[in-house]
């Protein structure tokens, strides 16, 4: 087991190796959303018995959305599949491949998901790409202390290969005008 796993709980060693299966086929998945026009994030939700509740690329460029990160497609899913804003009740995890941004922080924690597992944390997807992921003040103790737990780092050098062959491959990255 990787010794760079990060959480704000303690790690129960079942959900981890459930958690790196799910993230490895993710990253793996991944490159076929990228062919097809997809940013280089991609999440999933499932439920606490392993059922898939919802999948989803990040899809900003190809919908002209800024709002469509992997982790808020994923969720808008979920609550349409489900017929539901609030996913509480449900004991839902999110796993996405890369570590969310600041944005997708504030749609997790207003969805009701319980857990989060992420691959590559936000210093190297904007090392390795130059997205910006925004400012993050102590998210790890903020979600603990709104019962959602976080794992990290994930399966971190298979996820930063997956954004290392997008940005060797001259695709996108956007982000608004600093100036
Ligand atoms: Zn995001």
């Amino acid at each position: 087991m990787s010794q760079n796993i990060i959480a704000n709980k303690r790690i129960v060693k079942s959900k981890l190796q459930m958690a790196q299966t799910i993230i490895l086929s993710l990253q793996q998945e991944l490159a076929t959303y990228i062919a097809e026009g997809s940013g280089p994030f991609l999440a999933a939700i499932y439920d606490d018995k392993g059922n898939l509740i919802a999948k989803a690329a990040n899809s900003v460029v190809s919908e002209n959305c800024s709002h469509n990160h992997a982790e808020m497609n994923t969720i808008k899913a979920a609550e349409k599949a489900l017929g539901t804003y609030d996913l509480s009740p449900y004991n839902l995890s999110l796993y996405v491949t890369s570590e969310p941004c600041m944005m997708c922080l504030g749609g997790i924690m207003w969805s009701g998901i319980k857990a989060v597992y992420y691959g590559v944390p936000s210093k190297d997807v904007e090392k390795i790409t130059g997205f910006d992921e925004g400012f993050k003040p102590d998210w790890f103790n903020e979600f603990k202390k709104r019962g959602i737990t976080v794992y990290g780092n994930i399966e971190v050098e298979v996820g930063q290969k997956v954004l290392e062959d997008y940005i060797k491959k001259g695709k996108k990255v956007y982000k608004p005008e600093r100036k």
